[in-house]
């Protein structure tokens, strides 16, 4: 359609504005990359994702895009320009950094944009919203550049921000992808299950990343998926994580600590539990309920033998509670 390519294309025009703001102006090098810089991004990196910097000011990039003629209308349902009461425009993107976030075939849809400041008050990240081109549930930030890897190597990794993506790209894993701090979605995991049917979870080692990280999980297995999850130590998110550590210790901590999703939610539920055996069987009853959401008969029985193991019941009490959570949500 039309008006979908006019979409595009002015997206596509924002990038390079915000591209030759990071690169070309005064103000951009001396506050934009170096930002970048500072947090230990390689020009190849910040290059690869088309990242940006978008000027402190209310319509620097509203003013260029009317001068060359991009229309408000598009403008603002692209987020780009927000609309006052008196009808004039001002800019979302106000100096922050951008990371332009891109479909399959690499057009961009829309914009993460991260403060330089480190004020609380202001919100860390602003995101274009949702557009006829831009649905957020059906995208994952990465894929384009992830896709490849990810076939090669059948297996997907996920984490939480897109200051992680561009670590792991750095330290040269290149099959991964990042749902942008949203919860996943039924969408999200199809177009994962296109390239591999193998998951591992990499998000941030703090309360939110746990929670989300189990959520994930059970989302996961019900597509049919396998998966596993690591976390890093002490609030660590793998961004933070490569910086302390390295590519190498980072890549060495992948392949030590990723666990299968059965002993990772034993463990961090049996943590709580400080013995008490009504908890032990709430914790029990937790595992099967994600052990009940996998399709495929075969992996459910193997999955309950390890249950078995590791909490020390016996299989045919697992059996019994997996067929009356079935029957419960059938
Ligand atoms: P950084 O390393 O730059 O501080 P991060 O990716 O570690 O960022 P988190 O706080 O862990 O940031 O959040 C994970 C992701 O959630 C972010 O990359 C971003 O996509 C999204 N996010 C975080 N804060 C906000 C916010 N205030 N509004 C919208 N999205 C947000
Ligand atoms: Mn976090
Ligand atoms: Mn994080
Ligand atoms: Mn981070």
């Amino acid at each position: 359609q039309d008006k979908r390519e006019s979409l595009y294309v002015t997206n596509q025009w924002a990038n390079k504005f915000f591209r030759e703001q990071l690169w070309d102006s005064d103000l951009g090098r001396s506050i934009g990359l170096s930002y970048f810089k500072e947090r230990g991004y390689r020009e190849d990196i910040i290059k690869k994702f088309e990242l940006g910097y978008s000027p402190d000011a209310w319509t620097s990039l509203v003013d260029k895009a009317q001068e060359e003629g991009y229309s408000k209308e598009f403008l603002i349902e692209l987020g780009l320009a927000v609309e006052r009461d008196d009808k004039s425009l001002y800019d979302r993107f106000r100096g922050r950094v951008l990371f332009p976030i891109h479909n399959l075939t690499g057009r961009v849809l829309g914009f993460g944009g991260r403060t330089l400041k480190t004020d609380k008050t202001v919100p860390k990240y602003v995101n274009s919203p949702e557009s006829e081109i831009y649905h957020k549930s059906n995208i994952l930030y990465g894929l384009h550049l992830a896709k490849k890897a990810i076939m090669d190597n059948d297996v997907c990794y996920l984490v939480e921000g897109y200051a992680d993506v561009l670590s792991c790209h750095q330290a040269g894993v290149e099959n991964v992808v990042s749902s942008s701090g949203t919860s996943l979605t039924t969408g999200q995991i199809k177009l994962i299950s296109r390239y591999s049917k193998n998951v591992v979870i990499l998000y941030d080692g703090d309360a939110a990343g746990i929670k989300a990280s189990l959520r994930g999980t059970d989302m996961l297995l019900e597509e049919g998926l396998n998966v596993k999850v690591l976390l890093f130590p002490d609030g660590n998110d793998p961004d933070s994580y490569i910086k302390t550590f390295g590519a190498s210790a980072f890549k060495e901590y992948l392949s030590k600590h990723k666990e299968d999703f059965v002993f990772y939610k034993t463990n961090i539920l049996l943590k709580d539990t400080g013995g008490d055996p009504i908890k032990r069987a709430e914790v029990i009853r937790e595992v099967v309920q994600s052990i009940a959401l996998i399709p495929d008969e075969i992996k459910v029985s193997v999955y309950l033998k390890q249950c078995s193991t590791l909490l020390d019941i016996e299989e045919r009490v697992l059996l019994s509670e997996l067929n009356k959570i079935r029957i419960d949500t059938a």
